[in-house]
C-alpha cells in the first residue's frame, strides 16, 4: 500500500497540538461569552505584538479585512486601486465591493509579487491606493511601492493573507503600509477552525473606522454612525488562533526547511523555482514551480499518490465574474502564462522528510519524460 502524500495535511497539524487546542476551545465554550470580549482582545493584542504593529482588529474573514480596510481608507465609487494581475480573486473583489475599479499590474516572473517598476504607468488621476499581495508567503517589494504612494498621494493596503510571519528587510509584514489585511482561513500559515480575519495598522483613524464598520457601524450599542457590516472575529476562533500563534514561527521554520530541500534538490530538473530576493524572508505558504508541461507533471504526481494544486488556474481578469469590464486574453500575458504553468508542491509543517524525498524523486521522473 503506497502512502499518499496530500498537498496539505490539516488533520496532522491538529493532532500535533490537539490537547492545548481542545482545552482552550472548551474553556471558551464553557465561558458563556460568544461575541467579542476579552479573548478576542487578547488575540488582537498578541497578533499586533507579533506583527510589530500598534493595533490589530479582528474581523470575520480575509475578504472582509480587505473590504473594510479599503472603506476605512475612503475608497468608494469609481476609485481606482492598483492590484496584481496574478492574485487570488479576493484581492480584486474587495475593491469591487467598495464600488472601486481594480487596475491590474503584472508580477515579476519568478518572484510572483507585483512588479514595482510597472506601477507608475498604471497610475491615473483616479488612482487612490496600491494593493500589493505577499503572494505565496513572499513579501512584495514594499519600499519602491511606498515611495510611489507618497509621491502620488496614494494609500497602501497590503494583502497578507498568505504571509503570516514573513519579513521585508528584517521587519515583519504588518505595519509597512497604511493597513495590512490578514486571513485566518484554515489552510493559511496561521489558520483558525473556520473563517476568521484581521487588519493590522499603525494608523489610529483607520483602526477606529474598521472597529465601527465591523460592528454594524456602531461604537455605542444601538447608536449607528455609518451603514456598517457584521464581520467579527468569534471568541472561539480567537482562542484557537492564540494557541496556534505560539507555534507559528516553529511551523514556518519547518516549511522553510522543506523549501530549502526543494530548491537544492530540484535544481537542474527544468522546473522554474521561486526566486527569493535578498531582502525577502518568505514563509512558504505555497511552494510554486513552473513548467511548460505542468498538466502532465501534475498527472504523473497524482498517479504516484502525490497531491498538488494550482494557485491559480484562471487569473481574475479572465474570470466570468469580471466579464463585462472589457478584458481580453493577452492583456496580462505574465499572469496568463503563469496560470498555465504554475504547480504548487506539497508544503506544510507536518510534511516529513521521507515525503519530501518522495515528492522530489517523483518530480525528477516526471520532468524527464
Ligand atoms: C485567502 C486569501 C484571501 C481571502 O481570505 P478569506 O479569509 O478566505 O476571505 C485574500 N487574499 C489572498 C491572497 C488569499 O490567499
Amino acid at each position: 500500500m503506497v502512502k499518499m502524500i496530500p498537498f496539505l495535511d490539516l488533520r496532522a497539524a491538529y493532532e500535533e497540538i490537539h490537547d492545548e487546542l481542545e482545552s482552550a476551545v472548551l474553556d471558551s465554550l464553557r465561558s458563556g461569552w460568544y461575541i467579542g470580549g476579552q479573548d478576542v482582545e487578547a488575540f488582537e493584542e498578541d497578533f499586533a505584538a507579533y506583527t510589530q504593529t500598534d493595533v490589530c482588529i479582528g474581523v470575520g474573514n480575509g475578504l472582509d479585512a480587505l473590504h473594510l480596510a479599503l472603506l476605512a481608507m475612503g475608497i468608494g465609487a469609481g476609485d481606482e486601486v492598483i492590484v496584481p494581475s496574478n492574485t487570488y480573486i479576493a484581492t480584486w473583489l474587495a475593491v469591487s465591493q467598495c464600488g472601486g475599479i481594480p487596475v491590474p499590474v503584472e508580477p515579476g516572473e519568478s518572484t510572483y509579487t507585483i512588479d514595482p517598476g510597472r506601477i507608475e504607468a498604471a497610475i491615473t488621476p483616479r488612482t487612490r491606493a496600491i494593493l500589493p499581495v505577499h503572494l505565496y508567503g513572499q513579501p512584495a517589494d514594499l519600499d519602491p511601492i511606498l515611495t510611489l504612494a507618497r509621491k502620488h498621494g496614494l494609500r497602501v493596503l497590503e494583502d497578507a493573507a498568505q504571509a503570516h510571519g514573513a519579513r521585508y528587510k528584517g521587519r515583519r509584514i504588518g505595519g509597512h503600509g497604511d493597513a495590512v489585511a490578514w486571513s485566518f482561513y484554515p489552510g493559511k500559515n496561521l489558520g483558525a477552525l473556520g473563517d476568521a480575519g484581521a487588519v493590522t495598522t499603525n494608523n489610529p483613524e483607520i483602526a477606529g473606522r474598521i472597529r465601527v464598520l465591523r460592528n454594524y457601524g456602531s461604537s455605542v450599542k444601538y447608536v449607528n454612525e455609518v451603514k456598517g457590516f457584521n464581520s467579527r472575529l468569534d471568541p472561539v476562533q480567537a482562542v484557537a488562533l492564540r494557541v496556534k500563534l505560539k507555534y507559528l514561527d516553529e511551523w514556518n521554520a519547518r516549511r522553510a526547511s522543506v523549501a530549502v530541500r526543494y530548491a537544492r534538490e530540484l535544481a537542474g530538473t527544468g522546473l522554474v523555482l521561486p526566486r527569493v530576493p535578498v531582502w525577502a524572508e518568505p514563509v512558504w505558504h505555497i511552494y510554486a514551480v513552473q513548467h511548460a508541461k505542468r498538466d502532465e507533471i501534475q498527472k504523473s504526481l497524482q498517479a504516484a499518490g502525490i497531491g498538488t494544486l494550482i494557485h491559480y488556474p484562471i487569473p481574475p481578469h479572465m474570470q466570468e465574474a469580471y466579464r463585462g469590464e472589457g478584458y481580453a486574453a493577452g492583456w496580462f500575458p505574465i499572469a496568463e502564462n503563469m496560470a498555465n504553468r504554475v504547480l504548487s508542491l506539497p508544503m506544510g509543517p507536518q510534511l516529513d522528510d521521507a515525503s519530501v524525498t518522495a515528492v522530489i524523486a517523483a518530480l525528477k521522473v516526471a520532468t524527464q519524460t
